[in-house]
């Protein structure tokens, strides 16, 4: 097994000055972005890049986030430590793990049963507590609603309701929604003490399609 060295820490270090440069400015994100190993959650193949601020190919034809936007998306959440999050897409579990970093209860989906066994003894292995399930992530996950927060790491067709419905009061939920033959754009969407909702752009990024009504049969 592979595992951390004084050189993947450095290098991770640069990383976080590159996200810096470019706009994050949440010290608990950046500090939960040094922490986790990523070069774990990408094939061995890729390892010398795991520290570029890129998006990288994983298995079932999905992809690890881009740090940036990993960050960004972390950072959109504006959530203090011990919040619930429920992400959907776990993919290879990296944003998991920086979720689980920030110190909150983390829940996550995957409906790609190859990437759920990758990243469940990937995550335990290197101590992340995260509840991972195995399933359609369109509809959320109704037994552990309500979530103080909800992060989308694929292309929502539309803004998806059933999400929104699975919020706290002042919850807030991250999704990039769009076409996928195009980018898409980030929505911040919350719900305030009387029940209105917001809705708030954040900006363009492309992410890989959120499938929904699929078999997830085992
Ligand atoms: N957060 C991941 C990035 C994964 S890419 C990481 O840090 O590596 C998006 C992931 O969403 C893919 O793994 C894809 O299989 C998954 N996905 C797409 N539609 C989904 C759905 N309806 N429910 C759950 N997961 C879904």
């Amino acid at each position: 097994m592979r595992n951390d060295s004084p050189k993947h820490q450095g290098q991770r270090m640069q990383l976080v000055e590159q996200l810096r440069e470019r706009g994050i400015q949440d010290e608990n994100v950046l500090a939960a972005l040094s922490r986790v190993p990523r070069h774990l959650f990408l094939d061995s193949s890729f390892e010398q890049f795991a520290y570029r601020d890129a998006a990288f190919p994983i298995r079932a034809q999905q992809t690890i986030s881009q740090p940036y936007t990993v960050a960004f998306q972390t950072e959109a959440l504006q959530l203090p430590a011990g919040s619930k999050v429920l992400e959907i897409g776990t993919g290879s579990g990296y944003q998991a793990a920086v979720l689980a970093e920030m110190g909150y209860k983390v829940f996550t989906i995957e409906r790609q049963k190859e990437l759920f066994d990758f990243s469940r003894p990937l995550l335990s292995k290197l101590g992340y507590r995260v509840t991972q399930k195995f399933g359609d992530g369109y509809k959320g996950l109704p037994a552990f609603a309500p979530f103080d927060g909800i992060l989308v790491t694929a292309a929502a067709p539309e803004l998806p309701e059933a999400l929104i419905d699975q919020l706290k009061p002042m919850g807030r939920l991250i999704v990039p929604v769009g076409d996928v033959s195009d980018d898409q754009l980030m929505h911040a969407i919350w719900r305030d003490e009387e029940g209105g909702t917001h809705n708030e752009t954040l900006g363009n990024f492309r992410f890989v399609p959120m499938l929904k009504d699929v078999d997830t049969q085992r």
